[in-house]
């Protein structure tokens, strides 16, 4: 560490797990998974605290959890980004040996003894920690300092689990090139090891994730760059450590009924058996028989037996039934026929269990599953992939890889009229910037309002509304003359910042839209774009009638600024100056009154305004007294 390294480190893939994490970086025309200091390919994102040296973290911390439980920190990324009061944080606090305290404004702390001092950290503070031996293990592979990485997340992380992970990263002096959804990272990896192609056609992958304390499933298409989920499910509490319970559970009836004695009453031994069984667990996935053996664990008795795969197998069968009927449950939300599914890819280190292989097999008629990656490699693969292409490195294979990420709906926001200003339209890749103009629409108007929306109909209030906010103290001016400086930027985790700008003064605010906020079910965004087709017509007619609308209410206006004009006042007379003024003073109560008017009768509105107001100006040169010249008010 500090030591300046001899080259330029490349941008590394990090996947940070709720129990194992894993890096990698592309090399030598491949994607290497990098081996940590005990030889091992995947890291325990676990940190341990102790009275008398320095914080653990890795292998180590997770080789001494079970003698010092309480202060052994591991499933921070359950809580990043959380709440202390959220119903998922109250329910793991209870099967936590480490404290949680809330913190301020609501934020959960985890609470550990640090060399005799009590000291608090957040979920963020402990994955910088993992990040940070992440980053250490992968700068002395490639004895370089690593500045830059892609981390993964699980693709249902809402913004702020995301802003936590991106804050954790910070932390550990990574700048994160892009934040990468799990099944994509996985995608990603499956694309470049099967140079899948479906001649030209888009694939089907279903993505079968089953790691330590997780289960996801999702189905992705992959079409040329874009990789698209179609639908996801799973269940954020099942995984290895259900399995590890079920062993532990197992054996310490048998321990119990055989020496006639409680080993429930002592934490520590329990946690020697949980590594024990998950050691066990590990072996049965090649052996159909293991034996375990823990010495002196409970009231100075040995304890030694043995299970079978079989016996695995039948203490765990409720949790596989429970993945299968997920992986079900997601093909229906999809729409998809089990012949539609072009690989099944395997992912997280549970999936190496036999039986669960088996019986996913068997569900899609024998088809043979993608081994091809290591399941607990493949999501580091990917993001590795993704870090090279970011950085402009790797074959042609990974240059090729184009990471679209669109917006589903058209960003924009309201106009006179209650009509939608498309500012981004959608199916736009982000990240994206966009500047447009707005003025005002009265004299001496001292604000902008700007209400934000995001849909396809014309009429603003057809769409849905997703934020507002106000740009005050603007100069006072005549109508169309104060500006704003408008930008919407969306950055590639789809955060929306719009901001206005008056360039005179200076004056400024904006608005920040995260995802979620902008979130809508795949049936709500279906309906958007459905509606839109149907009312299409509606909807040109909407706008067809909002621009004549507008047109009349220049028309108006600038009738009005003509007739305060003292150079045409002069050439008037004082009754035809009075008649216009009445015209002009009647056709704005009108306009306010008919802002929804029929396109008839506003053009209607219009030839009766013309008509005035060349019929004003004549009558007023033949009434009476001496000829004025005739003066039409050009207003076009
Ligand atoms: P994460 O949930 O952090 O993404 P991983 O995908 O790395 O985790 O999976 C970790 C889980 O996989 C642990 O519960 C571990 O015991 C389990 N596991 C790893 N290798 C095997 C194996 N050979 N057989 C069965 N389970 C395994
Ligand atoms: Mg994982």
């Amino acid at each position: 560490m500090g030591r300046t390294r001899a080259c330029e480190a490349p941008a590394i893939g990090i996947d940070l797990g709720t129990t194992y994490s894993c890096v990698a970086v592309w090399q030598n025309n491949r994607v290497e998974i990098i081996v940590n200091e005990q030889g091992n390919r995947t890291t325990p994102s676990c940190v341990a605290f102790s009275d008398v040296q320095d914080c653990l973290i890795g292998d180590a911390a997770k080789n001494q959890i079970a003698m010092n439980s309480s202060n052994t920190v591991f499933d921070a990324k359950r809580l990043i980004g959380k709440r202390f009061h959220d119903a998922t944080v109250q329910k793991d606090m209870k099967v936590w040996p480490f404290k949680i305290a809330e913190g301020i404004c609501g934020k959960p702390k985890i609470e550990v003894s640090d060399k005799g001092v009590k000291k608090l950290f957040a979920a963020e503070d402990i994955s910088a920690m993992v990040l940070t031996k992440m980053k250490e293990v992968a700068n002395a592979y490639l004895n370089a300092d690593v500045k830059s990485a892609v981390i993964t997340v699980p693709a249902y992380f809402d913004d702020l689990q995301r802003q936590a992970t991106k804050d954790a990263a910070a932390a550990a002096g990574l700048d994160v090139l892009r934040l990468l959804n799990e099944p994509t990272a996985a995608a990603i990896a499956y694309r470049l090891d099967q140079k899948a192609t479906n001649r030209g056609r888009p694939i089907n992958v279903l993505i079968f994730d089953l790691g330590g304390g997780t289960f996801d499933v999702s189905l992705v298409t992959i079409n040329k760059g874009t990789f698209e989920v179609k639908a996801v499910g799973g269940d954020t509490h099942l995984g290895g450590e259900d399995f590890d319970n079920q062993m532990v559970k197992y054996f310490v009836e048998e321990f119990n009924r055989k020496e006639g004695k409680d080993i429930t009453t002592n934490p520590r031994a329990l946690g020697r058996l949980r590594v024990a069984c998950e050691k066990a667990k590990r072996i049965l996935s090649s052996t159909t028989f293991t034996s375990i053996e823990v010495d002196c664990l409970h009231d100075g008795v040995d304890f030694s037996s043995k299970i079978t795969r079989a016996k695995f197998e039948e203490l765990n069968m409720d949790y596989f039934n429970n993945c299968m009927e997920t992986v079900q449950r997601c093909m229906k939300d999809a729409q998809w026929d089990n012949n539609m599914v072009n690989e099944v890819v395997l992912v997280g280190g549970s999936t190496r269990i036999p039986k669960v292989q088996q019986m996913l097999q068997e569900y899609f008629d024998g088809k043979n599953l993608c081994k091809t990656i290591n399941p607990d490699e493949a999501v580091a693969y990917g993001a590795a992939v993704l870090a090279a292409n970011m950085s402009g490195k790797g074959n042609k294979m990974v240059k090729s890889l184009v990471l679209l990420d669109v917006i589903p709906l058209s960003l924009g926001h309201e106009l006179l009229g209650q009509f939608m200003r498309v500012v981004i339209p959608k199916n736009t890749p982000i990240p994206i910037t966009k500047e447009v103009i707005g003025v005002t629409i009265e004299d001496n108007q001292p604000s902008f309002r700007f209400k934000v929306y995001q849909g396809e109909r014309s009429r603003s209030t057809d769409n849905i509304l997703i934020g507002e906010f106000v740009l005050r103290n603007l100069p006072l001016a005549p109508k169309g003359v104060t500006k704003a400086n408008i930008r919407y930027d969306v950055d590639a985790d789809g955060i929306l910042k719009v901001s206005a700008e008056e360039p005179l003064t200076g004056q400024k605010n904006h608005i920040t839209i995260t995802k979620d906020k902008r979130r809508l079910s795949k049936e709500e965004t279906d309906k958007m774009l459905q509606d839109a087709k149907r009312y299409k017509a509606d909807d040109e007619d909407y706008r067809k009638k909002r621009n004549a609308y507008i047109a009349l209410d220049y028309y108006v206006y600038n009738l009005k600024t003509k007739l305060n004009d003292d150079n045409i006042r002069q050439r008037l007379s004082q009754e035809d100056i009075k008649k216009m003024d009445d015209v002009v003073q009647e056709a704005k109560e009108w306009l306010k009154t008919n802002t929804l008017a029929e396109i008839e009768a506003i053009v209607n509105k219009k030839k009766e305004l013309d008509s005035k107001r060349r019929h004003g100006a004549r009558t007023s040169s033949s009434s009476g007294g001496r000829p004025k010249k005739v003066v039409t008010i050009n207003i076009d």
